[in-house]
């Protein structure tokens, strides 16, 4: 068995990520096994704008007392693994805008808008034309397909497959592709990560299926969320290990708050996680609701109880 932690080097990670980051360790160690960070690098603008955030990243983790194997793989240095695993795929050429398959297709389904299947059908002399106006991206064929998999908190979960994008215009893989073919070239069996992709999952699975490799076990845990329930934002404020040193929190007093969000003591060791049952750890399903001014709060509220 073996886990892994898979941040986008966008921005800096909150403390929702955190408590994500601290969940896919305890799980993949408890059982002695393999743990991996990956730095999901694709999207090369976005990456550049946020120059050096991929090591504060690995910096926190370790400062919230993580560990992993080493190597730590980036994404944009896998490039031709991505390519190899499209070629082997059945795809076609998109030349949809976002605004087209928004039109086309019917309302979004968990944020995803399953595409209605424009560019499946064309023939040479369309596409040709069609090539002349916009780069195209390619979709792999799914025929329909609908997929299940297993996540250990919600159970089984069906999903229908859509001809989704594995190759952007500009010739980037696609973030469902790059996770496929890295989770199974890494012999990644356990993936915890945020609710927020419990849908993609049905997809990435079948995904991993048609190029060979098993599929994992999925933990899809809860989002920190702000006080109106949306995704934990820099918006939210103090969010980030930087933000919050310059309050006077420190990462083992952060620890602690992530700790406590689990119903668990903050003051728990390394090795003291790792002995706990797997019941202890019920509460990583449920959304955390974060108050930035509140959090101080949380764990002496928990030592008082
Ligand atoms: N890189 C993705 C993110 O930060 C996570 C991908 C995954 O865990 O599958 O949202
Ligand atoms: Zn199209």
């Amino acid at each position: 068995m073996t886990g892994r932690f898979a941040p986008s080097p966008t921005s800096a990670m909150h403390l929702g990520n955190l408590r994500t980051a601290l969940l896919s360790w305890v799980f993949a160690r408890r059982e002695g096994e393999g743990f991996l960070v990956r730095i999901e690098d694709l999207d090369q603008q976005r990456v550049t704008a946020a120059h050096g955030v991929a090591d504060q990243q690995l910096t926190d983790l370790a400062a919230i007392g993580l560990e992993w194997d080493e190597p730590v793989v980036r994404q944009s240095d896998r490039l031709g693994l991505y390519r190899d695993a499209i070629t082997s795929l059945d795809t076609y050429e998109c030349y949809c805008t976002r605004r087209e398959v928004a039109e086309a297709s019917q309302a979004p389904h968990d944020g995803h808008r399953p595409y209605p299947g424009t560019c499946a059908n064309l023939s040479d002399s369309e596409r040709a034309q069609r090539r002349t106006q916009r780069p195209a991206a390619l979709r792999v064929r799914s025929e329909g397909a609908s997929f299940a998999i297993h996540d250990r908190y919600a159970g089984e979960v069906t999903g229908l497959v859509d001809d989704f994008v594995v190759a952007r215009g500009d010739g980037t893989p696609a973030y469902n592709l790059a996770v496929v073919v890295d989770d199974g070239l890494q012999g990644v069996s356990q993936v915890v990560r945020g609710d927020d992709l419990l849908s993609s999952a049905p997809r990435q699975a079948w995904l991993a299926d048609r190029l060979g490799f098993p599929v994992p076990e999925y933990m899809h845990v809860g989002l920190a969320v702000n006080a109106e329930g949306q995704r934990l934002a820099k918006r939210d404020g103090a969010v980030s290990l930087a933000d919050l040193a310059e309050l006077g929190h420190s990462a083992v007093e952060v620890r602690g708050w992530l700790l406590a969000s689990l119903d668990l003591e903050p003051g728990l060791t390394n090795a003291e996680l790792l002995q706990l049952p797997l019941e202890a750890w019920a509460a990583a399903a449920r959304r955390w609701v974060v108050d930035p001014d509140q959090l101080a709060g949380l764990v002496n509220r928990m030592s008082t109880t």
